[in-house]
Order: structure tokens, then sequence, then C-alpha cells
């Protein structure tokens, strides 16, 4: 199939490289006894999937428990944040290897963090090295605001935040890319399609010309943006978007486990 951009995509020939993912990022939303009943609860419902990568990402508080309650299950467990720091004075913050036996994903560069503590590409850039070399897998959190897409600039923001953020990346480590174009987290405006397919090529062109072009063909890119049970089957569809970070619609267990079984019935088309 072709994409939007006119690049070629196609899931089948990639389907062994990249695995598709659905994480859910719960923000700072739930209780230890409520994040351990709702990860219960998916696990009880899609905790034997094997098709498709399901992460769960509850905040630091409930990453043991968390971790726990899914420790026979085929779940996985992300942290938020990591600090770029290995250890020292830095109050209130969490390094990796304070998680690193818990989690298997963090999440780097939401744009909640980027927005609201000030993190730039290069403190990001930082995130990403720490976290690898703690043997996580970054899922880095790319996207536009709403004023750089109506400027016309939402490509080459993007790509610079992608290659910024890499800059202390090398080619064969383990990656996860979300974009999430900020003016659709949260808001119920999902990104249409063509908006997501478009960008998502565009990222891998950018992979392939920072580092190789394994790279644009092997990392995951998932979307992220008020994914919700009635979105999620045309994003599965595509040959190109490798699943979704999705916010929101994460804390109910029902809508979660919708989204997991959309992207599962997807993979298993011919
Ligand atoms: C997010 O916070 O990463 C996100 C995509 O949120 P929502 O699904 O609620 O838009």
């Amino acid at each position: 199939m072709m994409t939007t951009t006119g690049l070629p995509c196609d899931k089948h020939r990639l389907r062994d490289m990249r695995k598709p993912i659905i994480a859910g990022n719960w923000k700072m939303n739930t209780s230890i006894s409520e994040g351990v009943a709702l990860s219960r609860a998916v696990a009880a419902k899609v905790g034997h999937v094997e098709s498709v990568e399901v992460v769960v990402c509850p905040p630091f508080v409930s990453l043991q428990p968390v971790a726990a309650a899914v420790r026979e299950t085929n779940l996985k467990v992300g942290a938020q944040n990591v600090s770029e720091h290995d250890a020292g004075a830095f109050t209130g913050e969490v390094s990796v290897s304070m998680v690193s036996d818990l989690v298997d994903y963090a999440i780097v560069g939401h744009s909640e963090r980027r927005l609201n503590f000030g993190e730039s590409n290069a403190q990001v850039a930082l995130k990403v090295r720490s976290a690898i070399a703690g043997g996580l897998t970054p899922i880095l959190c790319v996207g536009e605001s709403e004023e750089t897409r109506d400027a016309g600039n939402a490509e080459q923001f993007v790509r610079g935040q992608v290659s910024e953020c890499l800059r202390e990346h090398h080619a064969r480590q383990p990656l996860v890319i979300a974009y999430e174009p900020i003016w659709a987290i949260g808001t119920g405006q999902a990104a249409t399609l063509p908006q997501i397919e478009y960008m998502v090529e565009s990222i891998r062109e950018e992979l392939a010309d920072a580092f190789d072009p394994t790279m644009g063909e092997a990392t995951p890119i998932l979307y992220g943006g008020s994914v919700n049970p009635a979105n999620i089957d045309e994003y599965a569809a595509s040959d190109c978007i490798d699943g979704a970070l999705v916010g929101g619609a994460s804390l109910n267990a029902d809508d979660f486990v919708a989204i997991v079984n959309a992207q599962a019935a997807a993979v298993s088309q011919p």
C-alpha cells in the first residue's frame, strides 16, 4: 500500500519486525488500590494476548504493586517519566535504576512534561539515554501544538524533536516513538488517519536519515491523542501505525480492553 506521503508501507512485510503496542498512560490518576484493581481487570481480559504488547503506565507509587499484580501475565509495566540522572541531590525525582526491576518501558518527553515542567529536547535526549542504559525501552513522545500545525510547521517541528531527542541514541538500541499532537491529547479531537500516516512516515524518514534505513523500518511508531474504542479500528487497520498510547481511555478497564482487542483483531487480519 502507498500512504498519503507516497512512501511504501507494508504491514505484512514489517509485522515480524514491529509488534503492535497498546500502552496506557494513567497520568496522575488512581490510588494504589485503584491501580491494582485496574491492572487486574485489564490482565483478566487481555493478560494472555501475545500478538499485541500491552503496557500499563501507572504513577510511580503504584509501580511495585501493579508489577506484582500482572507478573504472571503478558502485561508489561512502564514508568511515566524517569530522571536523566542516576542518583544524587535531585529531590522528588526517580531514577531509572529505582524502577528498572519493575518496568520494561519508560515514557519520556510527554508533552505534559514538556509544557508543565519545562523539559527540553536536550533533557529528553538524556532521559532516552538513561532509560536505555538501565535496560528500559523509551517511549519517546513527540508532537506539535495547534499553532505550529496552523502555521504549516508541524512536520518540520516533529522531525526536529525526533532528531534532537535522539542525539544521544544509537541505531539498533530499543526505541518506541509515540506521535502525539498536543491538540489531540485529552480533547476528544483525535487526528485523522491521513494526518497520522503522513507524520509517521515522515518520522520514519527522519530516523532513516539520522541513523539508517533499518531504524526507519524497525522502530514501532504509535499514535496518541483521544484514542478510544470508537476510533481505534481505523488506526489499527492502518499499515503504518504500530499501535496507540492511550490516556483517558486507559483508566477504564472495559475501554482499554476494547482497544487492545481491536488492535489484536487487526493483527489477525490476513
Ligand atoms: C496521552 O496523554 O498520552 C494521551 C494520548 O491522552 P488521551 O488519550 O487522553 O488523549
